[in-house]
């Protein structure tokens, strides 16, 4: 393929997935979104395997097909809930595939024959890549194991971790220095130490973030990964790959902006570990009681309630509640209640999470509130229906300055006449937090499966 068309075809390629974020910022076009995402990659690859200089185009589309099948089994695979896994193990391969592709770049004869300032910039752009793809492949591995449940979700804090990470920080920049000094692959000693290094700090950056400020790890990282790609589109020359790199950088930056303002968290304080941001004091000791329901007892207060509201967390998204949760919403419309649902932004495992699994559902959005428009409406409802929620509706958040989710803002149910919660025991969130909600006065828990409970619920009310 020629220059020119091979160029006309990446500006193409760049169009479309600009207009694939644009179309992605509202349900009614985030379905054409995703299709311009499919077009603009799939020029974007056969340009690329076209183009010219390109050898070995059996091989690459056999490690295509192959990669596309592994892709295909587990995007049918994966359940809904397990998304945000998937994502951090995605953005890792991006970090690994920037971390190869600087040491080739470094060792491939044709850079190495590069002179004067080309060569120098050339030996920048590998530096500067590889340690963003090692600090974004390991971060990632590690926010998988949290969000998976194999490394623990809260914060690891040791005295001293920033003063480490700044140290090391600089010693990757004196080993930079000397890197750029040396000819031919002699920096190649350097490049493995601050591999390692890198490697090390972004273990540490996501292990110092606790459960509660995940999603912005996750949003954080997404970034990274196209910081990364982009350092990978320097490296290879490839200018398709720069600006797709650049697009998902800045978009990923600007979301993990969105999510710390909705957590009410300094952007800076999570990017560099929770910096500044540790629980202050002894925890708050709980007091009350804990008491519980029976489905017919919810059921009956359904019936005398005028105005309800449900607060759906992650356990809807595990048990899969949303559609007997609609049956009912449409059962107590048709007796004239007042029902709405109010969605916390971290709400899940994924930002947005809540509002995909009620759309797929076929809930109206105009009874799907945010947080900041229901909060004012807590102390004018009757009953909360708190299904499978937990850290987004726990008042440490407000009143306890050693929680780790001290300062996020959260949906005030206790505002309420009563509050039912609904989930299988007394455990915690995400966050590891207890929650003093379960203890409040007004408070009754409901045990049980999500979707089981609120199947039985429906079945009272429709009797
Ligand atoms: P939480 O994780 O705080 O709580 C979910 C609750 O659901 C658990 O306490 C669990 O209790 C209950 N549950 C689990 N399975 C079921 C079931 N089958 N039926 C009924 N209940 C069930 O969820 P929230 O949505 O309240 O908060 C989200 C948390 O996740 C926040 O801390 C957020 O920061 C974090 N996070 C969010 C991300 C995002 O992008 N949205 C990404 C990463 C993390 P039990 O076991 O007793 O049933």
């Amino acid at each position: 393929m020629a220059i020119g068309i091979q160029t006309a075809a990446y500006l193409f390629a760049s169009i479309l997935f600009i207009l694939s974020l644009g179309s992605l910022s509202s349900q009614e076009s985030a379905k054409r979104g995703v299709f311009y995402g499919i077009i603009g990659m799939a020029i974007a690859i056969i340009a690329t395997v076209l183009g010219e200089g390109v050898a070995g185009q059996v091989y690459i589309l056999v490690a295509i097909a192959i990669a596309s099948v592994i892709g295909l089994m587990l995007a049918r695979k994966v359940e809904m809930t397990s998304m945000p896994q998937l994502v951090a193990i995605l953005h890792s391969f991006v970090g690994l595939a920037a971390v190869l592709v600087g040491f080739g770049s470094y060792m491939d004869p044709h850079t190495q024959s590069l002179q004067g300032a080309a060569h120098s910039i050339h030996l920048v752009e590998v530096f500067i890549g590889i340690f963003i793809g090692a600090i974004t492949f390991t971060g990632s591995i590690i926010a998988w194991g949290k969000l998976e449940g194999k490394v623990r979700s809260k914060a690891l804090m040791y005295p001293g971790r920033h003063a480490v990470n700044i140290i090391l920080l600089l010693v990757c920049i004196v080993l930079g220095v000397l890197f750029a000094q040396q000819e031919g692959t002699g920096g190649l000693l350097y490049l493995y130490i601050m591999t390692a290094i890198a490697s090390f700090i972004g273990v540490m950056l996501v292990m110092a973030i606790g459960g509660g400020d995940m999603p912005v790890v996750v949003s954080m990282l997404n970034s990274y990964s196209g910081w990364a790609a982009s350092a990978a589109g320097f490296m290879l020359g490839n200018d398709l790959l720069i600006v797709t790199g650049a697009l998902v950088g800045s978009s990923g930056a600007i979301l993990s902006i969105h999510m710390c303002h909705a957590m009410n968290r300094s952007f800076f304080s999570v990017i560099l570990g929770g910096f500044g941001n540790a629980p202050k004091g002894e925890a708050k000791a709980i007091e009350g009681e804990v008491t519980s329901l029976n489905h017919e007892e919810v059921a009956a207060l359904l019936k005398e309630a005028k105005s309800i509201v449900i607060v759906p967390g992650y356990g809807m998204a595990v048990a899969k509640a949303q559609y007997p949760i609609y049956d009912m919403v449409q059962t107590l419309q048709k007796a004239g209640k007042k029902v709405r649902f109010a969605i916390h932004p971290v709400a899940g495992r994924l930002p947005g999470h809540m509002n995909v699994l009620l759309a797929e559902a076929n809930v109206p959005y105009d009874i799907v509130l945010e947080m900041d428009e229901i909060n004012e409406d807590m102390p004018n409802t009757d009953v909360v229906m708190v299904i499978g929620a937990n850290d987004v509706v726990n008042p440490s958040a407000q009143d306890d300055p050693a929680s780790s989710i001290y300062g996020m803002p959260v949906i005030e149910v206790w505002k309420a006449e009563k509050v039912i919660i609904m989930k299988r025991s007394m455990s915690a969130g995400y966050s590891g937090e207890d929650n003093p909600l379960f203890y409040k006065p007004n408070s009754e828990m409901l045990y049980g499966d999500a979707k089981v409970s609120v199947e039985k619920i429906l079945g009272y009310l429709k009797a």
